[in-house]
C-alpha cells in the first residue's frame, strides 16, 4: 500500500531524476505559435503526436475536435472513466505559444529549446503553458502509478488558440456540453501571487480593449496662423479621457465602476500584497483611494490609456494635428455592466460635450470576467490539501487581475473553477526569455500529486 507521503517523494524523485524537463523540452520544440499563419499543422501536431499518446499511457481516450471558427486549431477533448459514481474533474490546458521573437532571447538562449541556467528553465511555453499543464499531467501520472486508479473520473479539453483570444472555445463548450459535464474545474495558468507562494486563483478580470479618436479635418495647420482658431483633437481627446479617469487613476464614469466588493472577497484579500520584489514599486496614490492595492488589482475595475497618438511624436510640427487617437482598455470584475459598455462611453461623452469622440470597440475578442466566491467549499477543500503538501496555507486570490477564458467553464459549463498557478510575475510569459522557475514547478508537481491523490481518497468536499 503507497502512502500519500509515498507518492509524493516518488514525484520529487522523478521531477529530481530530470524525467519532468525531459518532457517539456521535447513539447517545447513544437513551434506552436498561434499568432503565426500557417501553424495549423505544428498545432494539431503538439496534440496528436505529444499530448494524445500521452493520454493513452494514462488510460485516457481522446479526441481532436476540429476550431468551428475557420483557421484556428483544433481542440482535444480527452477522458479518464473509473465510474460514473465517483467525481468528475475537468482540467485544461492550451499548447500554443505566443511569437517565439527569436532575435530578441538574449545570446545562448532560444524559444525553441530549453536552456538551464540555475534555477531558470528558458524556453517558449515553459510558463504558459506547456510546463503547467505538463506539470498537471505528470502529477496524474503519479498517482496512476501510485495508486493503480486516480479514484475519480478525468475530462480535458485542450485548446491551441488561447493566445489569440480562444476562438471556438465557447462554442465547443457549448456543443459538448453534455460530454464535458464534470463536478470541479482544477487546472494551471498565469502567475502565482509571488514565486515563493503557492497561490490559488478563482477566476479572472475581463479586458474589454477599444479606441477612441477624433478626426476633424484633412492635414495640419500651422499653429501660428492657426492657433487659437482651430479646434486641437489632441486636446479634446485628452480632455475626454480626463472626464473618465482622472489624473490619480480613478474611474469617474459611475457606470464603468464595479459594484461594492462583497464581504468574502474582501476578506480573501485582507493581509495580500501585490506586487513582486524586483517588479516596479507600487504607486500608493493611485486608482481607487478607500480601497487597498490588493482590493485594487483584483477586486476592483481599471480604465488604462494603452496608447495615444496625435500629431508626429518623433518629428513634432508647429501644426495643429488633424486628428488624434487612443487605445484604451478597461479590466473589470465579476458585475460590471459589461454588455453595455460601448453605449455607457458613449452617453457619457456625449453628456460631456465630446460628441466628436468616437468610441468603438477593438478588434480584439472580449474576454469575460469569472470568480467562484472563496467561500465555495472547493476552496478550502483544494487550500488544505495544499496544505497539507507544502505546510502553509497557499494564497486565495478571488480572481486573477489578468484575463483568460475561464468564463467557457464558469458559465458555459457552470462548474466551480479552481485554478493552481505554477509560474510567477516575472516570468516573462509573451516576451522573450520566456522561464519557469525549477522549485516552482517541483512544488507544483507536489501540490498536484497530493490534490489529486486527495481527491480520490475524500471525493472532494463533503456535500452539505
Ligand atoms: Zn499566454
Amino acid at each position: 500500500m503507497t502512502t500519500r507521503e509515498q507518492a509524493i517523494e516518488a514525484a520529487a524523485r522523478w521531477f529530481d531524476e530530470g524525467h519532468f524537463l525531459a518532457e517539456l523540452r521535447r513539447r517545447v520544440a513544437h513551434r506552436t505559435e498561434s499568432q503565426e499563419e500557417g501553424r495549423l499543422p505544428q498545432l494539431t501536431a503538439y496534440l496528436s503526436e505529444e499530448i494524445g499518446p500521452t493520454l493513452e499511457r494514462l488510460g485516457f481516450s481522446w479526441r481532436l475536435v476540429d476550431n468551428p471558427v475557420s483557421g484556428f486549431g483544433p481542440i482535444l477533448i480527452g477522458e479518464r472513466r473509473e465510474d460514473p459514481h465517483l467525481p468528475t474533474v475537468l482540467s485544461y490546458g492550451h499548447g500554443d505559444v505566443i511569437r517565439g521573437y527569436e532575435e530578441q532571447w538574449r545570446q545562448g538562449l532560444s524559444p525553441w529549446d530549453i536552456v538551464v541556467e540555475g534555477e531558470r528553465w528558458y524556453g517558449r511555453g515553459t510558463a504558459d503553458n506547456k510546463g503547467q499543464h505538463s506539470i498537471n499531467l505528470a502529477a496524474l501520472a503519479r498517482v496512476l502509478e501510485a495508486r493503480g486508479r486516480l479514484g475519480f473520473n478525468l475530462k480535458l479539453i485542450l485548446e491551441t488558440g488561447e493566445e489569440t483570444g480562444s476562438p471556438g472555445l465557447h462554442a465547443v463548450c457549448e456543443r459538448y456540453r453534455d460530454e464535458l459535464k464534470a463536478d470541479v474545474f482544477i487546472a494551471s495558468d498565469g502567475p502565482r501571487l509571488r514565486a515563493a507562494q503557492p497561490t490559488l486563483f478563482l477566476g479572472a478580470r475581463g479586458a474589454f480593449n477599444f479606441d477612441l479618436t477624433v478626426e476633424l479635418r484633412e492635414g495640419g495647420h500651422h499653429s501660428g496662423n492657426w492657433g487659437g482658431l482651430l479646434a486641437n483633437p489632441g486636446t479634446i481627446l485628452a480632455a475626454a479621457i480626463a472626464s473618465m479617469v482622472d489624473g490619480r487613476g480613478r474611474i469617474l464614469v459611475e457606470r464603468l465602476r464595479p459594484p461594492a466588493i462583497p464581504n468574502s472577497v474582501r476578506k480573501a484579500l485582507a493581509g495580500i500584497e501585490p506586487g513582486e520584489p524586483g517588479g516596479p514599486e507600487i504607486d500608493r496614490g493611485w486608482g481607487e483611494p478607500s480601497l487597498t492595492p490588493a482590493e485594487r488589482v483584483f477586486a476592483w475595475n481599471s480604465l488604462e490609456v494603452l496608447a495615444f497618438r496625435t500629431g508626429n511624436p518623433e518629428r513634432p510640427a508647429n501644426a495643429i494635428p488633424p486628428a488624434a487617437s487612443a487605445h484604451m482598455q478597461l479590466r473589470f470584475v465579476v458585475g460590471s455592466d459589461w454588455r453595455n459598455f460601448i453605449a455607457i462611453i458613449r452617453a457619457h461623452l456625449d453628456r460631456h460635450g465630446f460628441a466628436m469622440v468616437a468610441a468603438k470597440p477593438a478588434r480584439m475578442e472580449m474576454m469575460a470576467a469569472t470568480r467562484l466566491d472563496p467561500d465555495d467549499p472547493w476552496v478550502e477543500w483544494a487550500v488544505r490539501s495544499i496544505e497539507r503538501t507544502t505546510g502553509h496555507r497557499p494564497v486565495v486570490l478571488p480572481n486573477l487581475g489578468g484575463s483568460l477564458p475561464n468564463d467557457c467553464f464558469a458559465e458555459v459549463l457552470g462548474l466551480p473553477t479552481v485554478w493552481v498557478p505554477h509560474s510567477y510575475p516575472a516570468c516573462s510569459q509573451h516576451a522573450p526569455d520566456e522561464h519557469l522557475l525549477a522549485p516552482v514547478a517541483r512544488e507544483g508537481l507536489l501540490m498536484m500529486t497530493g490534490l489529486f491523490w486527495d481527491l480520490g481518497e475524500s471525493g472532494g468536499p463533503k456535500r452539505g
